[in-house]
């Protein structure tokens, strides 16, 4: 008899799950914000401190987890200090993109080297951690100059930061100032509905790549820039993301993942790539043209 009403219980358990608990795990995102403390153009009114604050306040909102990247040498006097005070503030995690946001494939291992430790020492004492973002995503196109740099990394105890969304959020950024400028509701209205439609397909995209190469949603890192087209869109890209499932998380939570186990610059061979292949339309410089 005891057996038989344990069989009920657990029954009755079952039937009290709901529905979306025996469904697919939530596919998982990590929010990463590149080119702190500065991402130009600004429209009139808007600066990199307003941006960073329309950032943090959206990710509050949302209780989001992000992760930003910063060029010390970036920005004007004054403005890395206050950038950082409020996304630290925020207690937002930040990391090296390099002191001048130079390209690897342009300067060579030793002068990118060189501005990885100069970002080191102004940004070290703040509490940066050790993660890298290459400037450009260019981890050195010849084998030979991507070890080197890896090995370096390794020795400095970093971790480099993997891209695996990218919509090509920077693109806006202009155009929207241009039209701004030009008092252009209805060309703003249409870039608005543009960057959500390439959000929207790049994540579909991705997630179709991730399912049939490795049958699961692998743990995402999106890739954005603290450019004030993209402050202005966070509360309703978030919303997007949000309503396709994603569930946000930690960047370095993401990383653990086997997926991204070459973001270890001690094992060789690049970072994981884009999972989306499929070309998007970004505006240029016909929309609002000077
Ligand atoms: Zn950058």
């Amino acid at each position: 008899m005891a057996k038989r009403h344990a069989g009920l219980l657990v029954a009755a358990l079952l039937a009290a799950i709901p529905f979306p608990a025996l469904a697919a795990p939530a596919p998982q995102m990590a929010l990463t914000f590149d080119d702190l403390p500065a991402h130009p153009p600004y429209p009139a009114g808007e600066s990199p401190v307003s941006v960073i604050d329309a950032i943090v306040a959206s990710l509050k909102q949302e209780r989001a987890p992000a992760f930003g990247f910063v060029n010390a040498g970036k920005g004007k006097p004054g403005e890395l200090g206050t950038v950082l005070a409020h996304w630290r503030a925020a207690r937002l995690p930040f990391g090296n993109h390099g002191y001048d946001h130079l390209n690897l494939d342009k300067v060579g291992p030793a002068q990118f080297v060189a501005e990885i430790d100069r970002n080191q020492a102004v940004l070290g004492p703040d509490g940066m951690k050790r993660l890298l973002r290459y400037p450009f995503l260019a981890e050195g196109r010849d084998p030979a100059v991507r070890d080197s740099v890896r090995k370096a990394l390794a020795e400095r105890g970093y971790r480099i930061a993997a891209v695996s969304l990218s919509f090509d959020d920077w693109a806006w950024n202009a155009p929207y100032a241009r039209c701004s400028a030009q008092g252009n509701a209805a060309a703003i209205a249409d870039l608005e509905a543009r960057y959500l439609d390439a959000a929207r397909s790049d994540a579909k995209a991705a997630r179709a790549a991730s399912q049939s190469r490795f049958g699961r949603d692998v743990p995402y890192v999106l890739l954005l820039h603290v450019g004030a087209f993209g402050a202005r869109m966070l509360p309703r890209l978030l919303a997007l993301y949000r309503e396709m499932g994603f569930r946000f998380i930690p960047l370095e939570e993401a990383q653990r993942d086997r997926f991204y186990a070459s973001t270890d610059p001690a094992r060789p061979g690049p970072s994981p790539a884009l999972l989306r292949t499929t070309p998007l339309t970004k505006p240029g410089d016909e929309v609002c043209p000077s």
